[in-house]
């Protein structure tokens, strides 16, 4: 028995022809002989009435109200649902179909996670249940996104999570491969909606994707691309809407992709929002002793740092825009004076080519600076390099990385 695994996002699903066509695909797959389970996320986005922000909403009422809203458990249970609406409505579109098809709760396919509700991690898949039903001949339509606690509580996955349950059953089932169909064709060289001259990958490795994904670019999970790179797994990522072949997501490059040429980077990716605070420090106390208190207010008030500078007598980080007054405040608090601004993004070259080549750094600020893109921070790994840029010159800033890497072509 050779299985595939498909999973068919919320924007997907929404219409009665999008879900026609889903079948379709299931039913194509079905036929050249393949076992296929289904993982669907829950239908449409904020405002349709069973997408996970319109549950989210729903408990928002509470909080609204002066209350403290709803507690993890019960937000979990109420999220969970979306994905079970989902998953019982598409076994039902296959059955009437004339497939021989069933739907499961996570919990009833076997996902067993930690009790972390809200973000919950999968800790093993007992998968006893799903295999029955394909051995009947049954396509197995699971609801992704959830689980269950060993004491059988339902927990949620995390924002996104539906790409982790497709891929974490394709692990455990030993799955031919695992087929994400998304809005966009597959993996592309930027953001389409951004940067009209973006171009379809045709091959990624996994470390690629996982640092894109990271970098902000939207397609797929990061945390399913690391469960798919850890178990080897065949994964793919199709546009829903077009025919076009989609992207492989693959082994890295000792294990076989190819680098063309001087191909060193792969993508850019870009996350918006961004906000940089600047401390300078105070010469009358010890440094060291700053460093450690900047950083452990923002820990204490729950901020996540990102492109982190430290020096002896200044500190310069990024949050998110949203977390920023309350940045400046806390700082303001302990006896600070930060520069606080918001307005940036984060626009990343990544690519695997790029490690120990000279040069990559001086062709980035070479085609920003010529595009008239101001740089004001910029961090690097061994696969990327980012760049703080104005959110207004982020437009500018992905076409120039995009013609100076010759992502679209010659
Ligand atoms: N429905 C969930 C979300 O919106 C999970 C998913 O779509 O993957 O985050
Ligand atoms: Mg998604």
């Amino acid at each position: 028995m050779e299985i595939i695994i498909q999973k068919f996002g919320g924007t997907s699903l929404r219409t009665p022809e999008e879900r026609k066509k889903a079948v379709q695909i299931v039913t194509a797959t079905r036929n050249t002989g393949y076992s296929v389970v289904v993982v669907v996320s829950a239908i449409g986005r904020s405002g349709d009435p069973y997408a996970t922000d319109t549950l989210l909403e729903m408990f928002a009422e509470g909080s609204k109200t002066g209350g403290r809203g709803a507690s993890p458990r019960e937000t979990d249970l109420l999220l969970s649902c979306g994905e079970i609406i989902s998953a019982t409505l598409f076994a039902g579109l296959l059955q009437a179909s004339g497939l021989s098809a069933q739907a499961l709760t996570g919990a009833q396919a076997g996902i067993i996670t930690d009790d972390n509700f809200g973000n919950a991690h999968i800790i093993r898949i007992v998968p006893d249940r799903v295999l029955q039903a394909l051995e009947q001949g049954q396509v197995v339509v699971v609801a992704g996104f959830q689980g269950r606690t060993d004491s059988g509580e339902i927990t949620t996955l995390g924002r996104g999570g539906s790409d982790t349950t497709a891929v974490a059953l394709g692990a455990a089932l030993k799955a031919k491969r695992v087929e994400i169909f998304t809005d966009v064709s597959g993996i592309m060289t930027a953001d389409p909606r951004i940067s009209r001259e973006a171009k379809l990958l045709k091959r990624v490795t996994y470390q690629e994707v996982v640092e894109l994904a990271h970098l902000g670019a939207k397609v797929i999970h990061p945390r399913a691309v690391e469960l798919a790179m850890a178990a080897g797994l065949e994964l793919w990522i199709k546009g829903f809407n077009d025919d076009s072949e989609g992207t492989l997501v693959a082994g890295s490059p000792e294990r076989g992709v190819e680098i063309h040429g001087d191909k060193v980077i792969t993508g850019i990716a870009h996350i918006s929002g961004v906000a940089q605070v600047r401390v300078n420090l105070n010469p009358e106390t010890p440094a060291p002793r700053q460093h450690v208190e900047i950083f452990s207010i923002m820990a204490r008030h729950d901020i996540s740092v990102d492109i982190i500078n430290v020096f002896p007598d200044l500190v310069v980080f990024t949050v998110q825009e949203k977390d920023l007054e309350t940045a400046d405040t806390a700082l303001r608090e302990a006896g600070y004076s930060p520069e606080s601004r918001g307005g940036f993004a984060k626009v990343s070259a990544v690519g695997a080519g790029m490690r120990g080549v000279p040069g990559v750094m001086a062709r980035i600020a070479k085609a920003l600076t010529e595009a008239g893109v101001e740089i004001f921070q910029s961090v690097d790994s061994h696969a990327n390099i980012s760049c703080l840029v104005r959110e207004d010159q982020l437009e500018a800033a992905i076409r120039a990385l995009h013609k100076e890497f010759a992502l679209a072509g010659d």
